[in-house]
């Protein structure tokens, strides 16, 4: 495994390994570092469905707000490279903030499908145009095959699906990937370090939420506005909780489902963002009907 801190250098070893391999697929894992075993599954994913995999781990300043964690957002980089060697990562690209942030492409920005306004958007204001940024600079340094995310940012999947399309077209596929869990359920983040011991406990009702939402939704007999009250009184039991949002919207869209369509075999998702203390959490989950099999 071979660390590469600048832009061109990578470039110039992509472009000369296209050369010696006709064939060669890049498979991409972009990353902030401090990684888990959800990066882990990523950068597996991509070992078993490319030739060379490229890793990369950057704390993007750009996706953070003012108020926000970005000093503090733990930086264990010889703990995380050892994880990339692990998991069969071929090159590990660290690139340094201050020559990166310089690159041309990020003077133009990037164009975000209405999708971004919805649940995060509201909250984060400027995160996404700072993740699509940096993801789009990304994108057109390593040119991969096909790029993974984790569905555990599911809006973020969203707007990376609609800007990639918009500025590669089909020559970069993105793959997403499932949310991986703790035993006890909560989605693996970097930030759950922050929890203390009671605030790890209580982090669990978000899923536990999320998980009753999916079920009432699924069940199609209580109307929207009930659903999401229900899911804030489980959260709600959490001393001095925030909830930013616990939504039911339509998963392509994330626009929020009428609920004359909740009946409907429309795929859903049950999302939701909540701070406890000064941690925000997210998770989501899927949710789609079966069509009701057609009498032959
Ligand atoms: P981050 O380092 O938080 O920017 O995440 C890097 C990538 O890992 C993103 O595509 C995330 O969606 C993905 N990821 C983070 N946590 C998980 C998880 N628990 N399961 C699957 N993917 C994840």
């Amino acid at each position: 495994m071979k660390a590469i801190r600048s832009a061109p250098r990578l470039k110039q070893f992509l472009s000369e390994a296209r050369r010696r391999n006709k064939r060669l697929t890049v498979g991409f894992v972009p990353t902030m570092g401090a990684l888990h075993e959800g990066h882990a599954s990523l950068i597996r994913r991509a070992r078993k469905e490319n030739s060379l995999v490229v890793v990369s781990i950057f704390v993007n300043p750009l996706q953070f707000g003012p108020k926000e964690d970005f000093a503090r957002y733990p930086r264990p980089v010889s703990k995380d490279l050892a994880l990339c060697r692990r998991n069969g990562a071929d090159i590990v690209f660290l690139p340094e903030a201050r020559s990166f942030l310089k690159e041309k492409s990020l003077q133009k920005k990037t164009r975000l499908p209405e999708l971004a306004n919805k649940l995060c958007g509201p909250f984060r204001p400027g995160h996404f145009q700072g993740v699509a940024d940096i993801v789009k600079l990304f994108h057109g340094i390593v040119r991969p095959d096909r790029a993974y995310y984790g569905l555990k940012d599911y809006q973020q999947c969203r707007v990376i699906e609609e800007t990639t399309r918009a500025a590669f077209g089909k020559t970069i596929r993105v793959i997403l990937c499932p949310t991986v869990r703790e035993k006890d359920g909560l989605a693996m983040s970097s930030r759950n370090r922050y929890l203390s011991r009671q605030e790890r406990k209580d982090a669990l009702r978000l899923i536990e939420a999320l998980r009753l939402g999916r079920r009432l939704a699924l069940q199609g007999r209580l109307g929207h506005p009930e659903i999401e009250q229900r899911m804030r009184g489980i959260v709600l039991r959490i001393p001095g909780v925030r909830i930013d949002y616990l939504s039911i919207v339509h998963a392509k869209s994330l626009r929020k489902m009428v609920e004359s369509t909740l009946s409907n075999t429309a795929p859903l998702l049950v999302a939701g963002a909540i701070r406890i203390g000064g941690t925000r959490l997210i998770d989501n989950l899927l949710a789609a009907k079966r069509r009701k099999a057609r009498r032959l």
